[in-house]
């Protein structure tokens, strides 16, 4: 009926804090990178994070002005 199999679990990295599959035992994100680029890495990930999370806040917000919208129309037709 149900499947755990495709739950999986992860540990944050200490060098890039990425995270990575508990069953991997090192990080993929920066092995055989110096410390260096593994925190470059770190962050530029979070910054197109952060660039992402703006993008999507922008979205949403339109999105509920549209719906705003539609229901103000909406009630001022009834
Ligand atoms: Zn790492």
């Amino acid at each position: 009926m149900f499947s755990a199999g495709n739950i999986v679990s992860s540990n944050t990295c200490k060098r890039c804090k990425l995270e990575y599959p508990t069953r991997q035992n090192k990080c993929h994100h920066c092995t055989g990178l110096s410390d260096d680029k593994a925190a470059q890495l770190a962050n530029s990930y979070y910054a197109e994070l952060h660039k992402s999370n703006r993008k999507l806040r922008r979205t949403m917000l339109i999105g509920m002005l549209v719906v705003i919208n539609i229901l103000l129309i909406g009630f001022m037709l009834i």
